[in-house]
């Protein structure tokens, strides 16, 4: 029996959503079951809607070496395992290696509830989880792909709003720039800056320091998860696209250890989350 559309997940799903979106989305998903002979909309037709919506449709017929394919999947695995690893991360709800639009993959993480405010470790967090892609092809591989290049950007992003926005390094409880948002328009209108040249190069020091100490971080955790970590990616491999259940599935017999207490690297820029 297939899932009854969850509405309490659509909405977190689907976040900025107008009725007229909503009404657009339920219209796709009847489409669908409709394709599939169903008589009622499943929770599955929701899915591979907002799905469309979001991200285009499925390119079944794109064609990616097995190679690539391979690499896809320990990168979307590295996200996923790292979330599923950190404490404060949101859960994985789903995994998935059908390409859509410009994307060979994703992994999707969703909130427990909505949230309003973010903590220092959080951010943290979310930068590792960024940067688990990149991580993973090169533990695996030991090579780079392109792949990952919109994850350092958001990851470089977040670090970088962690010492200019929100005082969150050893710059001190300060900000630094203004930022020109026209939120109603759409667009950043870049920086104006209010600092001079020597705490502009403090700045990058800064975001350099968060960056490499997650990069340790990430690194730490895959390599001591990699069988955990080929033994998803062999399943994504297979199926293309994971639930949160087929994926918690592998943590069912998680011995404490491979949780918390997370232990630091060794870093001769101190502990992590000081
Ligand atoms: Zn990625």
């Amino acid at each position: 029996m297939e899932k009854a559309v969850d509405l309490d997940v659509l909405a977190r799903r689907t976040p900025g959503f107008t009725g007229a979106d909503l009404e657009n989305l339920l219209n796709e998903a009847a489409i669908l079951a409709a394709r599939k002979n169903k008589k009622q909309l499943g929770m599955q037709d929701a899915e591979e809607a907002i799905d469309r919506i979001l991200a285009g449709p499925a390119k079944k017929s794109k064609i990616i070496s097995e190679k690539e394919k391979e690499m896809v999947a320990f990168h979307e695995v590295g996200h996923a395992l790292l979330a599923k690893l950190l404490p404060n991360a949101d859960p994985v709800h789903k995994i998935s290696i059908l390409p859509r639009g410009f994307a060979l993959g994703y992994t999707l993480q969703l909130p427990l509830e909505d949230k309003y405010l973010i903590t220092k470790e959080e951010l943290l967090e979310r930068i590792i989880v960024f940067l688990g892609g990149r991580v993973a092809e090169e533990l695996v591989f030991n090579e780079l792909s392109s792949g990952a290049h919109n994850d350092l950007e958001r990851a470089t992003e977040l670090a970088r709003r962690m010492v200019c926005e929100y005082g969150m390094s050893n710059l001190g409880v300060r900000t630094f720039g203004k930022q020109n948002r026209q939120v109603f328009l759409g667009k950043d209108l870049g920086e104006q800056k209010d600092y001079g040249n020597v705490t502009a190069d403090a700045i990058d020091k800064e975001v350099s320091i968060i960056f490499s100490k997650c990069y340790e971080q990430a690194r730490y955790l895959l390599s001591k998860n990699r069988d955990k970590m080929a033994a998803i990616a062999k399943e994504l491999r297979e199926k293309e696209t994971m639930e949160g259940e087929d994926f918690n599935k592998y943590f069912d017999l998680i011995k404490p250890e491979e949780i918390a207490p997370i232990e630091p690297p060794k870093t001769d820029q101190g502990p992590l989350f000081a």
